[in-house]
């Protein structure tokens, strides 16, 4: 198995040059559920806080025959939660080539649920990214089924190890202005997680999360760009990827400053008391 560390930080990607009209990027992801089988602590989508959910097929391919016009990531990511808990996972997998948006489709994983899989999600995707933990591990034989599938279909496979998660979340918030754009400036985040999720466009992926954490008492889709199908969407987008304000988002965020720690998981407790703060 070859293994690819996480690269940290990344060097910084924003020219965002436009070919044929349309605005290229590293890539684009959408969060197709935002619950997830593992706990982990510090889990960027804050997955073990939110409620269960799962997006309706139909509304990613609206988002998408709209953003498909504007941008062009060079891969589509399908990331959660965990998205191998989506039932329809093989017809979003199929639905996003059909779209035209990327030349390539991956899909983002634990990797705990992929032996239940069908043939025909391993004859739809390009690529898989699969997360390692310390615990719980991928057994030997899980991984050796992995790799003899994706070489029988022709699928690409990054395994990433995550023995350490970096601690972004800032509980409570800062109101520092200077400090928060300043981490904003910094952030690598915000070229490399570009994020559709209910009719909006967002830089980065914190936004859209924060919001169902927060249950919209603090509202952030004003972080975001609301995706419409007139001609004026590329420039609104354009002009927001490459904008010097923070995102009310980083008031919350440590973004690439965070520090890392050991992974580990939640307990049951652990991750009650922290849902019953935003209740
Ligand atoms: S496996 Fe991924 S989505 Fe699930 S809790 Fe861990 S980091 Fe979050
Ligand atoms: S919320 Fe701000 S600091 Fe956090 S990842 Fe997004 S852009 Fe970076």
């Amino acid at each position: 198995m070859s293994e690819r560390a996480h690269v940290f930080p990344p060097p910084m990607e924003r020219h965002y040059p436009v070919v044929d009209g349309r605005i290229q990027t590293r890539s684009l992801e959408a969060h197709i559920v935002d619950h997830c089988n593992l706990t982990c602590v510090e889990c960027c989508s804050l997955s073990p806080l939110l409620p269960a959910w799962m997006v309706q097929p139909q509304a990613l391919f609206d988002d998408l025959a709209r953003v498909a016009k504007v941008i062009r990531p060079r891969v589509f990511k399908l990331v959660g939660g965990e998205p191998t808990l989506h039932p329809d996972l093989v017809a979003l997998v199929e639905g996003v080539h059909r779209s035209g948006i990327a030349p390539a489709v991956s899909v983002t994983t634990n990797g705990l649920h992929l032996d239940r899989l069908p043939d025909a999600f391993w004859q739809a995707v390009d690529g898989l990214t699969i997360s390692l933990y310390p615990r719980p591990r991928l057994r030997e034989s899980a991984i050796a089924s992995i790799e003899s599938r994706a070489r029988r279909f022709g699928v690409a496979l990054n395994w990433k190890v995550q023995d350490h998660f970096v601690r972004m979340s800032r509980m409570p918030p800062s109101d520092d202005s200077v400090e928060t754009g300043a981490i904003y400036h910094d952030c690598w985040l915000r070229e490399r997680c570009h994020l559709i999720r209910d009719g909006m466009f967002y830089t980065c992926t914190r936004p859209a999360h924060m919001h169902t954490l927060h249950r919209g008492r603090t509202d952030f889709t004003a972080d975001g760009v609301a995706l419409h199908d007139g001609a004026s969407l590329h420039d609104e987008i354009h002009d927001y990827l490459r904008r010097d304000t923070p995102l009310a988002a980083c008031f919350h965020c440590h973004g690439g400053r965070a520090a890392m720690e050991p992974h580990r998981m939640m307990s049951r407790a652990e991750r009650d008391a922290e849902r019953a703060r935003f209740a």
